[in-house]
């Protein structure tokens, strides 16, 4: 097997998977490289979409580039190495991690922030009817799908299914909602939950109210409708009913990637790898991880971006520290965040603990927080600074997509567009 980067002289530091919970060390590669470290990042792209922008990336309230961070850009700005590919497995062993294209990569130490998948399907499968909410990036095929069903020749009005009422669920039914009133199409937009209220594991108070938001904009929620089973145009709930659609969207909840399982390392029930306190698995102490692909004392926080991204600066610590022989962090997770569902009509339901209110405040404060952060991720400290400099040093394909379907501009909530914050101390969002 060729080996990527043969063990030299350097300890190899690797990060796998380019999420939300690796971004605080990766815009600090230049940090490890002055330590002395080689690192190197594995990621099938060279962008992450930011998942608090997803449901407004759907409805083009953000255009591609402003939700997006260039984590290529981000590690080799740094000095780092950026490998174009996915992690197939690792081999505690030899401290090595095996690719998808074939080649390995020998370890000191290692950050795994794989992200997740949605339950029942491999991750990054879209079939033409069923889009999985997860990985985010799907949510550019979902937009796609939609803006499909424009061209419907007959008087029967499209209909998407949004399998599952959770805060995803709820976000993407808005959203494509406004889709649908932006672009003309006849549609109806249709939520399956197989629990008896949606967001259930929100205060009583943010239930009510997102499901008379819903059915104010049209959206037909069914409660108590476990989908069973889906085929193209159908899906069977398991009470033997049939729901007809031309679009299906999976948001079902989260499962971790099988790698851990299937490279023997300690994992939590759901497949995560069973890190310590300090974000360490239990298996092997060089291997470090965070966000959803990961089970935290061998039990699954929730799935949020909120703690992937308070999990950063434990992660960059310890994986120097435990390079030097000094103390690890311990990571201790946020007892009450906020979190705002972007309704897609210029308001927002903003969820505090037992607080719960919506309206344009909720919704602009979630879109100032969430453009601010991904800013600071956009163009760090960065000598290129504006935005239209950064895209000519695009490879063609990437620049090339910077131009593809980007809707309405971005800006329709009255925040500025500006790219090119250069504030070089990152603030912590406590909303995504
Ligand atoms: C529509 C939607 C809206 C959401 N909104 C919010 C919100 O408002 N607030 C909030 O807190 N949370 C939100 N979430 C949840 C949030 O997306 C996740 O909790 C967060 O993305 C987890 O970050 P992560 O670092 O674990 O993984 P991710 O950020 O998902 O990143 C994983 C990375 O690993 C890469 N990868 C995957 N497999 C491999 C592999 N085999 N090899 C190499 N690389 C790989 C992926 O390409 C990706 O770059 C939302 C989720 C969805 C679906």
């Amino acid at each position: 097997m060729e080996k990527l980067f043969p063990n030299g002289k350097k300890p190899t530091v690797v990060f796998a998977g380019g999420g939300h919970a690796q971004l605080y060390s990766l815009r600090r590669t230049r940090e490890l490289v002055k330590d002395g470290l080689d690192v190197v990042l594995v990621n099938p792209s060279r962008f992450l979409y930011y998942s608090g922008m997803a449901p407004g990336l759907l409805s083009r309230t953000y255009r591609p580039e402003d939700a997006r961070i260039d984590v290529r850009h981000l590690v080799e700005k740094g000095g780092g190495r950026f490998v174009e590919d996915r992690v197939k497995g690792i081999r505690s062993k030899t401290r090595e991690v095996v690719l998808e294209g074939g080649a390995s990569i020998r370890y000191d130490a290692m950050s795994v922030c794989l992200g997740s998948g949605v339950p029942g399907e491999s991750p990054g499968v879209t079939r033409d009817y069923l889009v999985p909410v997860k990985p985010v990036e799907n949510i550019e095929s979902l937009r796609r799908k939609l803006r499909s069903l424009e061209e419907n020749e007959s008087d029967q009005k499209r209909k998407v299914l949004v399998v599952g009422g959770g805060p995803a669920g709820c976000e993407v039914a808005c959203n494509a909602r406004r889709v649908f009133e932006e672009h003309g199409i006849n549609g109806r937009i249709v939520i399956a939950e197989a629990g008896d209220a949606l967001l259930e594991s929100a205060p009583g108070r943010a239930r009510r109210k997102i499901e008379e938001f819903l059915r104010s904009r049209g959206v037909e929620v069914l409660l108590g409708s476990e989908v069973v089973g889906i085929e193209e145009g159908v899906a069977h709930t398991g009470d033997g009913r049939k729901i007809g659609f031309d679009v299906a969207v999976l948001a079902v909840g989260i499962k971790p990637p099988e790698i851990f399982r299937e490279s023997g390392l300690a994992t939590g029930d759901d497949g995560g790898l069973w890190v310590n306190r300090y974000l360490r698995s239990i298996s092997d102490p060089r291997i470090f991880g965070g966000g959803d692909s990961v089970a935290f004392r061998g039990e699954a926080l929730r799935r949020l971006g909120v703690f992937a991204i308070r999990q950063g600066p434990v992660l960059f610590h310890n994986l120097r520290a435990v390079l030097k022989g000094e103390p690890l962090k311990e990571f201790k997770p946020q007892k009450s965040y906020l979190y705002v569902l972007n309704l897609g009509d210029g308001t927002g339901l903003a969820i505090y603990g037992p607080l719960v209110w919506r309206g344009a405040a909720a919704w602009k404060l979630k879109s100032y927080i969430d453009r601010k952060f991904v800013k600071e991720y956009q163009y760090p400290e960065d000598e290129l600074g504006e935005a239209g400099t950064y895209s000519e040093q695009l490879p063609a394909k990437d620049a090339a997509s910077l131009e593809v379907d980007s809707g309405s501009p971005a800006g329709t909530n009255g925040e500025s567009a500006a790219p090119g914050s250069r504030s070089s101390e990152t603030r912590r969002p406590s909303v995504l």
